[in-house]
């Protein structure tokens, strides 16, 4: 008998494909199998509500490895495969088409799933969620004519959407249930900031609105208005795709539950990307990122630890985002009730924001088309370096000389 091993990664995502490329790349010379529900090569998200959404960019320069990657590296990519199955004790995975798999080590990477409201009307003709290529795909012929699109929810991927498709000609409403866009991740300032740059670009956006029901592509709201569209967008996140792990009767709280090498509670098994709940050295708590470059580290780490060379998983969260000309980064996790410092100008749309923890340490920033200013707000954040808001928000000075720690050594 063989003495081969064969490590199994379910989930041909960005976090699945970095991770087999991890393992081949660090000299594992056993059995690497991919298990891909989606028909395509392992592709990047980011360019669906962007780029690729609006037509200027392909799904070729979208995928993680060019098409002769996976044979060339002796991966056994299984596309349009599911697992549906997992057995801890036997070490075995069961796919959709009856084939039965046993691994030695097992990497679930299964990513998330678009959320639907429960209301009237969220599974209709010309209701759309957007996570894949045929997501996209389908969207962009309903925007093909322009018409009418009702954007629900004004989180990110609502965002980036109702930007591509103003550039695409159409007219469009944005929804939202808080008082401003994105004001869950960046609060009520920053938010207002992001009403007013989709305004100017005549996106009619509504907020404090309840969904009632969706209707012939018209959205009904609890105040009794109708908003009427040709295509609806559901942007009201994402549940993190935890069914096979539950099978497997693995510890699921929002997300896989992981310790700091992303192992999972049962032994060989590790979770990785938008569906790991990972126990964070620094935040001493377990955190689910929903990013690109977290889907990316953490396959690269995974497939470390499934090698037995894993070290704690210490990033720090980041993700970037793209709307008309803006663009922005943003790095570290910040607590709603940290203060919120600005630095440069809202009005011209360049800036850097910073949030003071309770502490005076400094727990996230931001910028806004001032792309040379993340490395030193990384720093900043890395260091948990103790500031006040007085010296950050100084032009003056520069990022780096308002760490008092350092300002001191
Ligand atoms: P996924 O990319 O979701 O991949 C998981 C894969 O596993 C999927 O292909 C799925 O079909 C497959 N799968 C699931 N269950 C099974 C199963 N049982 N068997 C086999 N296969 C299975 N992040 C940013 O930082 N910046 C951005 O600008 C940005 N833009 C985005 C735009 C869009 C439209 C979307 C959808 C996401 C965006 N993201 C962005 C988020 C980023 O793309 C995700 O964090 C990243 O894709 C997560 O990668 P993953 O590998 O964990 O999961």
């Amino acid at each position: 008998m063989s003495d081969r091993k064969t490590f199994v990664i379910v989930g041909g995502g960005l976090a699945g494909a970095k991770a087999a490329e991890t393992l081949r790349g660090e000299g594992f010379d056993g059995r690497i199998v991919l298990v891909a529900a989606e028909s395509r090569l392992p592709y990047e998200r980011p360019p669906l509500s962007k780029g690729y959404l609006a037509g200027d960019s392909t799904l070729a320069e979208a995928q993680v490895h060019d098409d002769d990657f996976y044979s060339a590296h002796d991966v056994d990519l299984l596309r349009g495969a599911r697992a549906t199955g997992l057995e801890t004790e036997a070490h075995r995975v069961a796919l959709s088409d009856g084939q039965e798999l046993t691994y030695d080590r097992l990497l679930i990477a299964t990513g998330a799933v678009p959320r639907r409201p429960a209301i009237p009307g969220s599974h209709g003709d010309g209701v759309h969620v957007l996570r894949s290529v045929a997501d996209a795909d389908v969207l962009r012929s309903a925007l093909s004519g322009g018409g009418r699109l009702i954007v629900v929810g004004a989180g990110w991927i609502g965002c980036e959407v109702a930007a591509t498709a103003r550039g695409l000609g159409a007219d469009v409403t944005v929804i939202e249930r808080g008082l401003v866009p994105l004001e869950r991740v960046l609060g009520p300032r920053l938010g207002e900031f992001f009403a007013d740059l989709h305004r100017s670009h005549g996106v009619d956006v509504l907020p404090n609105c309840r969904v009632d029901r969706i209707d012939s592509r018209s959205v009904h709201l609890a105040d009794g208005r109708a908003i009427e569209g040709d295509a609806v967008l559901l942007g009201v996140g994402v549940a993190p795709a935890t069914e096979l792990a539950a099978s497997g009767g693995l510890d699921v709280a929002d997300g896989i539950v992981v310790d700091e090498l992303l192992r999972a509670s049962a032994a060989d098994v590790l979770a990785a990307g938008d569906v790991a709940s990972a126990l964070h050295p620094r935040y001493a708590r377990h955190v689910r990122v929903e990013h690109w470059d977290n889907a990316h580290a953490q396959g690269v780490a995974a497939a470390r630890s499934m090698l037995g060379a894993g070290t704690p998983y210490a990033k720090l969260p980041y993700f970037f985002s793209d709307q008309y000309d803006l663009g922005l980064e943003y790095v570290g996790l910040h607590d709603p009730r940290d203060e919120l410092v600005i630095r440069g100008s809202l009005d011209e749309a360049r800036f850097q924001a910073f949030w003071i923890a309770a502490d005076g340490t400094v727990s996230a920033g931001m910028h806004v088309n001032d792309w040379d200013a993340i490395g030193p707000i990384r720093t900043l954040v890395e260091n948990r370096a103790t500031v006040t808001a007085e010296d950050l928000g100084d032009p003056d000075l520069p990022v780096a000389a308002a760490d008092s720690g350092q300002r001191g050594a």
